[in-house]
């Protein structure tokens, strides 16, 4: 048994897990007993639930199907885009709600 995969909760080792297993390998979720008790662990990835492919053999084939799970998740969480001012033209990280510079509001896109 090997791992391919650490997940922030147990949801997303679920996920994961099922992305796995359509693709007719056999996996597991771990540790996802221990994620209640976060906070009073210290947070390693032994403590976050993990998920893991039954057979060895399966190991790449699931470490890949991870990995774009892993990149497609991370681009769904890319920050909004810079901005422009409306009122002086300064340009803005995605991050900022209104003009630091002149106290524009940041208008809807
Ligand atoms: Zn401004």
């Amino acid at each position: 048994m090997k791992r391919i995969y650490t997940a922030h909760d147990p949801t997303e080792a679920h996920l994961v897990k099922g992305l796995i297993e359509a693709d007719g390998i056999e996996a597991i979720v771990q540790g996802e007993h221990l994620f209640p008790l976060r906070g009073s662990l210290p947070v390693t990835a032994d403590t976050n639930p993990s998920v893991w492919v039954v057979n060895d053999m399966d190991f790449d084939q699931g470490r890949t199907i991870a990995q774009a799970y892993d990149r497609g998740a991370r681009a769904s969480q890319t920050p909004a885009p810079h901005w422009h001012c409306p009122q002086c033209g300064e340009e803005l990280e995605g991050q900022f709600t209104a003009c630091w510079k002149c106290g524009a509001i940041r208008p809807l896109a």
